[in-house]
């Protein structure tokens, strides 16, 4: 079994950010990066609003550039994923990856929150390319076009209503014939003139050419009727799922499944961390997430210091920059 100071599950803006911190603090990390490094960010084609690139970037060079600036200061990346974490017993804490058992003085869960997607036949095709799962990240690209929204809930309206910022026109498209969303957001969203709302539906199908959205097939669910719409662009707003099953019943979980934590990122079991959309659901930005990533890491390494004469020697830890 391989010893280390730092255990990083995920790799996102929190993780690599958390990497970078505990790594130039002359601590051994390890960063298990799940199956995409980078996470949701590193399947965003431009990234306009992360501050120190005027002229934008891409999720894949961010990414990049974030996991190389780790990498020099020692931080080691596993690109595996974790199968199994035994918190139960405190610190040192057993993570098991595909194909190695760590144990870990301290852990900082960064493992995120996945959008949900509606599960159709194009949808996965377009992404990046009219599908889009973020008004703030993509909204921009949509300036005059015609946009379809799925979904009924809060996050339907408010980025909805923040698309019409650019969109010619702004369809919600909602399985029920009534919206979830508060009665604020739907009051602001009926007086936008540029919003229109389709009842009963359900997306089918998206459709597109020379590798862009062009149209969406919509069934009625009340009579059946399928028909076929063009638009641009269509963002998916019918929630998100944390990330947080791998914990089971080890970490305290808030009733909508995000990691509870306390104002120093630190969760229910000491010396455990987590940063990101894997505890905050409101903000799911690359710079919050790195933000929280820093947070984290500060926390662990001020943990990791005052218990420094009670740590074990890392006789078998993988050697910083190795
Ligand atoms: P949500 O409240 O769970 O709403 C998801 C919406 O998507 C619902 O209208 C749901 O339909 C629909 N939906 C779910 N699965 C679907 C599927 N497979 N196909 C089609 N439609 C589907 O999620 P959310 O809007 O992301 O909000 C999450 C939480 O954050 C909520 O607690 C919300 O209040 C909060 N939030 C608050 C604000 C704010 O206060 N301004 C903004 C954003 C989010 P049904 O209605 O039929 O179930």
């Amino acid at each position: 079994m391989k010893r280390t100071r730092v255990i990083i599950i995920g790799s996102g803006p929190a993780g690599l950010t958390a990497a970078l911190y505990t790594a130039r603090a002359q601590l051994s990390t390890v960063v298990v990066t799940g199956k995409l490094l980078g996470g949701q960010i590193s399947t965003t084609h431009e990234v306009e609003n992360f501050p120190g690139f005027p002229d934008g970037t891409t999720g894949p060079e961010l990414v990049e550039n974030m996991r190389m600036q780790a990498e020099k200061f020692g931080a080691q990346f596993l690109y595996e994923s974790v199968t199994e974490v035994d918190f139960t017993k405190g610190t040192p804490f057993r993570v098991k990856t595909d194909t190695e058992e760590y144990l870990a003085d301290s852990v900082i869960v960064t493992i995120g929150a996945n959008p949900r997607e509606i599960g159709v036949p194009g949808e996965r095709e377009f992404v990046g390319r009219g599908v889009s799962y973020c008004a703030t990240c993509d909204g921009f690209f949509f300036r005059g076009k015609d946009i379809t929204v799925v979904g009924g809930g809060d996050s339907a309206l408010q980025e909805g209503l923040f698309l019409t910022k650019f969109g010619k026109t702004v369809n919600v498209i909602h399985r029920r014939d009534q919206l979830r969303a508060s009665i604020a957001l739907q009051t602001r969203a009926f007086d936008n003139p540029k919003m229109t709302f389709t009842y009963d539906t359900v997306v089918k199908e998206i459709k597109g050419a020379d590798g862009v959205v062009k149209s969406i097939l919509l069934e009625n669910v009340k009579t059946g009727q399928i028909t076929e719409k063009p638009t641009d662009g269509v963002f998916v707003f019918i929630g998100y799922d944390p990330n947080s099953r791998l914990f089971g019943t080890q970490l305290a979980l808030r009733p909508d499944g995000y990691v509870r934590i306390n104002e120093l990122m630190g969760t229910n079991v000491e010396g455990v961390f987590a940063a990101g959309e894997i505890h905050d659901s409101q903000f799911r930005q690359a710079i919050t997430a790195a933000g929280d990533g820093c947070k984290a890491a500060l926390t662990a390494i001020n943990w990791l210091g005052e218990r420094e004469s009670q740590l074990q020697p890392l006789e078998e830890a993988v050697p910083a920059g190795d």
